[in-house]
């Protein structure tokens, strides 16, 4: 056996190291020598007792583990072994044995969702980091509020705080957490309601935005971006918020044990007081709208439907929504429901036609005062022009069904917009015009399922932009510091992940292409899917594009957290998001509501997607509706059009302000406290980037001390004698590191700290034990 790598051995003797398991993702293990097993005598042996296989050395060797004093650490890039089972394990080791649910990594705040109450976001623990520096204080979401809001006072510059993760992370608790710090940290001296209109709009939002799903009981299925913004004195004086995607397919179709809006259940849990009778409402179960999910599904343990709306209509009259306005939102969201119950069924010769059930249907038009008999004639009748001349032609059953709900779906999603709107201008400041904001993007983190079809898509294309705009920033940093501590040039290696996105958003790319089926009369999914292959697997292959073998109707695409198969079935539709206009004439006609025809006035900003006013404003010109169908119409933005320019949108805006990221982890599937499901969490922690912010930490100089504190822990190993000052501190360490570390590679000195490389610190520690 080679005698340097036997050294080697003997140097890493009773070494802990990590090795995969099938359960728990890594288990600790330690190397041993074994001299029965000749030339590979190094065995592995595991904390049970187990002994594994020979190691082959030295590539062959497992991640080791990092020395004990960085056990429990609070920032996961100051481990000396940056790899996926020191995170895990240093994560697991501060949640179970601590019930430390925050730990830096870098830049990021990592949280994870204890699924307990804890006492530790009252008003005296924000007092407790009101003013601290960051670094001195255990890592917690109002640190990163504080840092926000100081970095924010003290440069004058916008900051935002991008909270991401999958479905049930805890996204929407942290940046309730966030707000409620800067409603006490710019709370004006005297009481202003500004802070409290702030607040009150998340019950709203939430109320008309989130739902019960499988994984969360209060998803929230909408990204919203808040800036709050901030007076010369540091106060609160109002706040913007955009919306980007609603899901408005849950307003007629809700999968098993799920539930569509809140809003619809806290009405007709409410329906027996008296100013609500007029809206003719039963109990949920009686809805085709709210009673799809199963009817044991439809209560929500630890919530009561009827104070959730007592809460809705408090929060709306905090926003100065006054009591007849809240009733005119309500008689539009019961007359969704009603015209859900709208029976259409297949009539005529081959069922060619459809026939009208009309009780639903005339309270439906009695809420929003609209003549029954024209939206029973539009809403089994379409309106067609062929060859210029304009002809109207019975629909049949299924056709005029989706006709239905799709009026449905528009309905709601103009009424959210509406919402977004009027909140906006309730939360306009008033007295100064803000100095600088704080924006809280609280957005759908990048997810998988079984079958994932356009708002996957949709979503997944948000996070690869994140990522990438996080990336930029980290990497960016990085050689900040390294240009600010005059290190030599030292590239850094990052993988972009821009080609990728421009697989996505580029020219010719799958929104494109997209688009461009969806302008065609005979569009289809198969031939999108055909020219997707044509494009980004034969003529011009992206290494982020595959066609999967066994199907002509989907494709994959290697994004950065993973690998995802979209199944093309949908995207048309979604993408176009048709709308009948003639049902949505008679409704812009009201006669009784005048939001009702407000509602319709508006330019439909088309889509699900919802943007509101003011700076995100789409421009509107190009609208303008007229007969037939908006979806066949030359100048219709498409739902992919709009994502994609919302989202850039977000990034120049995001580009434009400092940074603060938190990534939440959903420790465990079955909303159990304090249970850690290692396989979630990894897979979690590779999806959001935490993983990759590791890999970028490692490829460059992760550990880094200031001389003193070098000096201070590893004075054993640098003979020191009777230093003192700054100057022989620095002297001394540099005079003893080429000693102690022979390759000059793994460490570099700056103006006032010395860096290292990945394992050093080990090393160095293993030194220091040894003296
Ligand atoms: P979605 O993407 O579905 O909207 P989300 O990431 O916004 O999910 P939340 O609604 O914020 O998830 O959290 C889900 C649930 O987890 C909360 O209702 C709450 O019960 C629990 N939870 C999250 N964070 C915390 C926390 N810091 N302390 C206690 N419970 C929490
Ligand atoms: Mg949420």
């Amino acid at each position: 056996m080679n005698s340097g790598v036997d050294f080697f051995f003997d140097s890493l003797f009773s070494t802990n190291v990590w090795v995969p398991d099938p359960e728990a993702v890594w288990v600790s293990a330690k190397l041993l020598k074994d001299y029965n097993l000749g030339d590979e005598n190094v065995v592995l042996q595991i904390s049970d007792g187990r002994v594994q296989y020979p190691v082959a050395p030295p590539s062959g060797l497992p991640p080791l583990a990092n020395p004990d004093i960085l056990e429990g650490e609070n920032d996961l890039t100051a481990l000396s072994f940056l790899h996926e089972p020191a995170v895990l394990h240093n994560l697991r080791v501060r949640f179970l044995d601590y019930s430390s649910i925050y730990t830096y990594c870098g830049i990021v705040l990592v949280a994870l969702n204890p699924y307990d109450q804890l006492p530790i976001y009252g008003e005296e623990v924000i007092d407790a980091y009101s003013g601290q520096d960051m670094a001195d204080m255990e890592p917690h979401i109002f640190s990163v509020a504080e840092e926000a809001y100081r970095t924010m006072t003290r440069e004058e510059k916008n900051q935002s705080i991008i909270i991401s993760g999958e479905s049930g992370a805890g996204k929407t608790v942290s940046a309730k957490f966030t707000m409620r710090y800067f409603a006490v940290v710019g709370g004006a001296a005297q009481q202003t309601s500004v802070e409290e209109r702030v607040l009150a709009s998340n019950p709203i939002m939430e109320s008309i935005g989130n739902a019960k799903t499988t994984r969360n009981d209060n998803s929230s299925r909408f990204g919203k971006y808040i800036e709050i913004g901030f007076g010369r004195k540091g106060d609160i004086i109002g706040a913007n918020m955009r919306t980007y995607l609603l899901e408005k397919s849950r307003v007629v179709f809700q999968a098993s044990q799920e539930r569509n809006y809140h809003i619809f259940y806290q009405l007709c849990a409410s329906r027996d007081l008296p100013e609500m009778r007029v809206l003719k409402l039963g109990g949920a179960e009686t809805f085709r709208y709210t009673n799809q999910g199963g009817e044991d599904s439809m209560q929500i343990p630890g919530t009561d439907d009827v104070v959730d709306l007592e809460r809705t209509r408090n929060a709306f009259t905090i926003l100065g929504v006054p009591p007849d306005q809240q009733m005119e939102l309500f008689r539009i969201l019961a007359a969704v429901l009603h015209l859900g119950n709208v029976n259409i069924q297949a009539s005529g010769r081959g069922g060619d036609r459809s026939y009208i059930d009309e009780r639903s249907l005339s309270v439906f038009s009695k809420l929003l005062g609209v003549e029954r008999t024209q939206m029973a004639h539009w809403l089994c009748h379409r309106r067609l022009t062929v060859g210029g001349e304009m002809l109207v032609k019975p629909m049949p059953g299924q056709q005029s069904l989706e006709a239905r709900d799709a009026l449905a779906k528009h309905v709601y999603g103009q009424l959210f917009t509406w919402t977004v709107t009027r909140l906006n201008s309730a939360l306009r400041a008033q007295s100064e015009k803000p100095k600088s904001f704080i924006g809280v993007l609280d957005i759908y983190g990048f997810e998988t399922f079984e079958r994932n079809s356009f708002e996957q898509f949709c979503i997944n294309y948000a996070n690869e932009k994140l990522q990438q705009q996080f990336n930029r920033h980290v990497f960016q940093l990085e050689q900040e510091e390294y240009v600010r501590e005059e290190l030599p040039w030292s590239r850094i290696e990052f993988s972009d992940n821009q080609p990728c996105i421009a697989l996505i958003e580029g020219q010719l790319g799958l929104l494109d292409l997209l688009d461009e089926e969806c302008r065609m009369p005979k569009g289809s999914e198969e031939s999108w899917a055909r020219k997707l292959y044509d494009q980004h697997q034969s003529n011009n292959p992206s290494p982020h594009f595959r066609k999967p073998r066994m199907s002509n109707t989907a494709f994959i695409i290697l994004h950065f957290a993973d690998m995802v198969q979209y199944e093309c079935d949908g995207f048309l539709d979604k993408n176009r998001d048709t709308v009948f206009e003639e049902p949505i004439n008679i409704l812009r006609a009201s006669q009784v509501s005048p939001l009702v025809s407000e509602l319709f006035q508006q330019k439909p900003v088309g889509g699900s997607l919802s943007l509101s006013e003011g700076k995100s404003s789409l421009p509107n010109g190009s609208l303008r509706s007229g007969p037939g169908m908006r979806a066949q119409r030359e100048h219709k933005l498409t739902v992919g059009f709009q994502f994609r320019q919302s989202l850039q949108l977000l990034m120049d805006t995001l580009n434009s302000t400092t940074p603060h990221y938190i990534r939440c982890i959903k420790p465990n599937d079955l909303k159990e406290p304090f249970m850690f499901d290692p396989k979630r969490a990894v897979q979690q922690l590779r999806a959001c980037g935490v993983l990759e912010t590791i890999r970028i930490s490692a490829a460059g100089y992760p550990s880094r001390w200031t001389y003193a504190e070098f000096f201070s822990r590893y004075r054993v190993l640098l003979r020191g004698g009777g230093v003192q000052t700054q100057e022989q501190i620095q002297a001394s360490c540099q005079r003893a590191l080429p000693e102690l570390i022979p390759d000059p590679e793994q460490y570099c000195f700056g103006k006032t700290k010395v860096f290292f490389r990945a394992g050093q610190v080990a090393l160095l520690e293993r030194l220091r034990a040894e003296r």
